[in-house]
């Protein structure tokens, strides 16, 4: 059984990212994987042992909530040693990086990834298109961000903005997320693997450790054609 954990989504739900957790199920599914998918609120405690974890995007005040929640016994860094994948959306990217500053108070994050957050000069809203290395074909959401984020030495990025702003919106061949073994942060809405059913599918063969049987999904595919053929 695969174990999917949504985590806090009633902090970090603002974006609508909960629908990550059921584009992984529901493809899981239809690769012949049985899957499930537990919440886990801000009061409970994370468990260890599943195999897909996924933060999503919030507002400043919430955000600052969940990371103090999963400050008190890392139990996400724990499972990610354990080598569980882990997809953090916008805010879950920022707080699980080195650090981000919050109202000008600087905090620590979970450090799964060496990057740092601090509020840019204008919020970074609308359509965004990236060319990630991992896949063909570029990956498409949507962003709103007043936090920019700047990669540690060495770090790699997610991918190369095409359209839109990423980490710093700088704009077209600027960064967006960071990526570290099987942890995946990005500023991209969307849901994002709703979006890009190539990127829900990765992670499913992350978790499992091997390929898994083509997924033929007419409509998602040309959901995901549609949106990149429309961010442009
Ligand atoms: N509150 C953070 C920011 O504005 C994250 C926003 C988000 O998750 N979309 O940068």
């Amino acid at each position: 059984m695969l174990e999917i954990v949504r985590i806090h989504n009633e902090l970090l739900g603002t974006y609508g990212d909960r629908g990550n957790a059921d584009v992984l199920a529901f493809r899981a599914g239809l690769a012949g994987i049985k899957a499930r998918i537990r919440d886990i609120a801000y009061t409970d405690v994370i468990p260890t042992t599943a195999d897909i974890y996924l933060l999503g995007g919030a507002e400043d005040a919430a955000q600052a909530l969940s990371l103090a929640a999963m400050k008190k016994n890392m139990a996400l860094n724990k499972a990610v040693d354990k080598g569980a994948v882990l997809l953090a959306i916008c805010a879950g990217f920022q707080i699980i990086g080195t650090s981000y500053v919050n109202r000008d108070e600087e905090q620590s994050g979970l450090g799964l990834l060496d990057v740092r957050t601090v509020p840019g000069h204008r919020r970074l809203v609308g359509d965004i298109s990236i060319k990630s290395d991992l896949f063909e074909q570029p990956l498409t959401g949507f962003e709103n961000h007043g936090g920019v984020t700047t990669l540690g030495e060495g770090v790699a990025p997610f991918g190369r903005v095409l359209v839109g702003n990423g980490n710093t919106g700088d704009g077209a061949g600027s960064l967006d997320g960071a990526i570290n073994g099987n942890v995946f942060g990005t500023y991209l809405h969307g849901p994002v693997l709703a979006r890009n059913p190539q990127f829900a599918d990765l992670l499913l063969e992350r978790a499992i450790g091997s390929e898994i049987t083509p997924i033929h999904d007419e409509l998602a595919e040309r959901y995901a054609q549609w949106r990149r053929a429309a961010t442009k």
